[in-house]
């Protein structure tokens, strides 16, 4: 045997029960929340695989340091504690906190895009697109042919197509792109990479026409590992020093520290321009707070601090993305369609191929996960037609050619017997897919409309019917 096991570089100090219901409870539960799974109440939830954001387990040292927080209304120590890891590990020159991620899109779209521009950027993510758009600007596609299909296995499905960036540039002129967003183990594609090489040639370009760069580096240390494991010239780099070259390539990041920094809340804008560092912070305080602290409690910026210099540690990084490759494997051996290869933060399955029958304007890995929470108590969430909305100019729906369930994996949450537990229950759907409903809307919220829409059953009144000989549910 030439493989051993390894294990998290961690063990457990606290408990948190996880409750399991029955059928009959998840049926009435996904029913009251309109089938969608963002309307579930968690303790309804077994194993929630939701999303990794902010859901993170913190280490002994961040709620350590949670009682170190000096909640000065100015000059927080723990502010300039996130400053000096902010400059150590991602080297950007000047640090806005913000509440979260969405914080920092909110005053970089405003700071930086006139109506008209547009935003080219390696595929949309839900709120920085919506941010761009409330800011006038149009969002436009350039990631590379594979990202949209899942069953290509390219190390660096995130990576930018080139040639689309060049036409962009070539049709709108360099004066109408305020910037590229550069997104690092892209969310909507399934947490797949972009390749250090990518990265500079889309900064020599961009150089080039004198376009700013302006990483999503929500996902960097992520993205950092698969570089250090499938990139040519980086297994011997660290994670720390891989992590400041993909930030050296761009000129300023927004980032939800609520990912890869292991917190449950938090945001930062970086910039390296002075001038457009001094007009942020101007805009910080009238939208988040004073720039010191930017929506946060002094004690939230002390585990930012803390989670960061944990999130670069090699063994945590490896667990992290190990466990999440460990439930790919073994969806992938029993058959189950998933987008490959595995990216960083959760599995995702291809709904299309996996509900053949249910049709797009059904909206089938909304189905599938609202049937997948009535199967076992496991709670994923849709990226699909649902997440993409609908047109801004023709108000049609969107239909990407993902349409994906995501499995997310919190950071140092789960155990792989909670892997195992989530395995079975997909498979067991897998195996009668025909069980499984469509759904229509009944309400259609205007903006990020998948967060709070609900729906019901194109037919009957469950989304998953039951089973011929009615099985015993994986656990009771
Ligand atoms: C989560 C996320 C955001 C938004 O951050 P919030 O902290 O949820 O506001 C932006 N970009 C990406 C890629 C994300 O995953």
């Amino acid at each position: 045997m030439n493989r051993r096991s390894w294990a998290e570089p961690f063990k457990i100090k606290m408990v948190e029960p996880i409750r399991m219901t029955t059928p009959d409870e998840r049926e009435a539960a996904i029913a009251a929340a309109g089938f969608n799974t963002f309307l579930l109440r968690s303790e309804d939830v077994y194993i929630d695989l939701l999303t990794d954001s902010g859901t993170s387990a913190m280490s002994d040292r961040q709620w350590a340091g949670l009682m170190l927080g000096d909640e000065a209304y100015a000059g927080s120590a723990n502010y300039y504690h996130m400053e000096d890891a902010v400059h150590r590990y991602y080297g950007y020159k000047h640090l806005i906190p913000t509440h979260q991620g969405r914080g920092a899109e909110h005053i970089l779209s405003r700071l930086l895009i006139k109506p008209g521009d547009v935003v080219p950027g390696n595929m949309y993510f839900t709120t920085t697109r919506a941010h761009q758009e409330l800011a006038g600007a149009r969002f436009i596609d350039i990631i590379c042919d594979a990202a949209h299909d899942s069953t290509s296995l390219d190390p660096f499905k995130g990576n930018v197509d080139l040639a689309k960036l060049q036409t962009v540039i070539d049709r709108h002129g360099a004066a109408k792109i305020p910037y590229v967003a550069l997104q690092c183990c892209v969310n909507m594609a399934g947490g797949q990479p972009v390749s250090m090489a990518n990265i500079a040639a889309v900064s020599a370009l961009c150089k080039r026409h004198g376009i700013r760069i302006m990483l999503d580096a929500t996902r960097a240390v992520e993205n950092a590992y698969f570089i250090k494991q499938r990139e040519p010239g980086y297994s011997r780099k660290s994670i720390e020093e891989i992590l400041r070259e993909i930030c050296s390539y761009t000129d300023g990041c927004t980032n939800s520290a609520k990912k890869d920094c292991l917190v449950n809340i938090g945001g930062f804008l970086c910039l390296n321009d002075d001038e457009l560092a001094e007009e942020a912070r101007n805009m910080v305080v009238l939208f988040e707070g004073l720039h010191t602290y930017g929506g946060l409690a002094g004690r939230d910026m002390e585990a930012i601090a803390i989670g960061i210099g944990e999130s670069v540690q090699y063994d945590h990084i490896r667990a992290r993305i190990g466990q999440v490759e460990y439930l790919g494997a073994a969806l992938e051996k029993a058959g189950v369609p998933i987008v490959m290869p595995v990216g960083g933060h959760g599995v995702f399955i291809d709904a299309l191929r996996f509900l053949p029958h249910i049709p797009r304007d059904q909206f089938p890995a909304q189905s599938l996960a609202a049937a997948l929470y009535v199967e076992s108590g496991v709670r994923a969430m849709e990226r699909g037609a649902v997440s993409a909305g609908r047109n801004a100019d023709t108000g049609e729906n969107i239909f990407p050619k993902l349409e994906l369930v995501r499995l997310t994996i919190p950071r140092r949450v789960y155990t792989q017997a909670h892997m195992d537990v989530t395995a079975e229950s997909v498979i067991a759907l897998f195996e009668e897919p025909e069980r499984v409903v469509g759904l229509r809307f009944t309400y259609e919220p205007k903006y990020l409309r998948f967060f709070q829409a609900r729906f019901e059953p194109v037919k009957g009144d469950q989304v998953l019917r039951r089973g011929q000989a009615e099985r015993v549910p994986v656990v009771q």
